[in-house]
């Protein structure tokens, strides 16, 4: 598609690849979008013929239903296809698929559903290639541009997020630092996560790092602190304060999620293990 209409606010990176900068940054590469901000008055009269999704959390999504009715193709991951038609979906999961109320969610959990048109495992853009960066959710993508820019949705968190998000939401902590390490291979310029700055390949290295050290010193906590026997509330306690999250109910149920992720990690390799006792589930380090 061969357009110089561009978002109003779109920074250029290089080639033809664009950031629109925002709470959850966008990207624009020739009329192909890569998740969306929240403001629809950026992409007014703006051609978009694709919008990739790079996974199934509605602040990454929170416009795609406009851009679909002006005539976009939407894609997401055959994993988290359902999550963009139905964020509710989400919000299940995250309670045992009960049903929690508004009251316990998180913001960045709640949107306008979106249709899917097809699935990013059917990918074939010139524009852009899919990179598949599982552990944040079971079908998070990341994108590289045909320039060298890497979209790496949520899978990075760079350091200045880390003041903000201690403990940042994840399912699978063994699969975020796979994915990690798929970033790092990447041969890029350019890295733009889902939220902060773009950034420099070069500079983005000791985010990398960073972020895999934290996911470590995480397991190391839960591995010191199971020394003595703990429930599952007890776990997502102790790590939570450990991490200093502020103290409201949707952080909490985040927490959850990210906490029982760390759990099932560790019992898998054999490191905790798990019983239940007075009808309560608990935790333990095998010595
Ligand atoms: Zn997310």
């Amino acid at each position: 598609m061969e357009s110089h209409i561009r978002p109003t606010s779109a920074r250029h990176l290089t080639g033809d690849t664009y950031v629109v900068p925002s709470l959850t940054n966008s990207g624009f590469i020739d009329g192909l979008v890569i998740d969306t901000c929240e403001d629809e008055a950026a992409f007014l009269d703006v051609p978009v013929d694709r919008l990739a999704i790079t996974h199934g959390h509605a602040d990454h999504f929170a416009i795609g239903h406009v851009l679909r009715a002006a005539g976009a193709r939407v894609f997401a991951a055959r994993d988290d296809a359902s999550m963009v038609e139905n964020p509710d979906i989400n919000i299940r999961g995250m309670f045992s698929w009960a049903n929690p109320g508004d009251f316990l969610v998180t913001k960045l959990f709640q949107g306008v559903p979106c249709r899917v048109d097809d699935y990013i495992e059917n990918w074939d853009d010139p524009r852009a290639s899919a990179i598949a960066l599982p552990g944040h959710t079971m079908g998070h993508y990341g994108f590289l541009s045909r320039d060298g820019v890497l979209f790496t949705g949520d899978a990075l968190y760079l350091r200045p997020l880390w003041e903000r998000h201690p403990l940042p939401y994840s399912i699978d902590p063994g699969m975020v630092v796979s994915s990690l390490e798929k970033i790092r291979e990447v041969d890029c310029t350019w890295i733009v996560p889902g939220h902060g700055a773009p950034t420099p390949r070069d500079q983005a290295e000791a985010d990398i790092d960073h972020h895999i050290a934290q996911i470590r010193e995480i397991e190391e906590l839960l591995l010191d602190r199971l020394k003595i026997e703990q429930t599952t509330e007890g776990a997502i306690a102790l790590t939570s304060a450990a991490r200093g999250l502020t103290e409201n109910p949707a952080a909490y149920w985040l927490a959850v999620a990210t906490v029982k992720g760390f759990l099932g990690e560790l019992l898998n390799r054999g490191d905790i293990e798990f019983f239940v006792r007075d009808h309560a589930g608990w935790w333990r380090t095998v010595r």
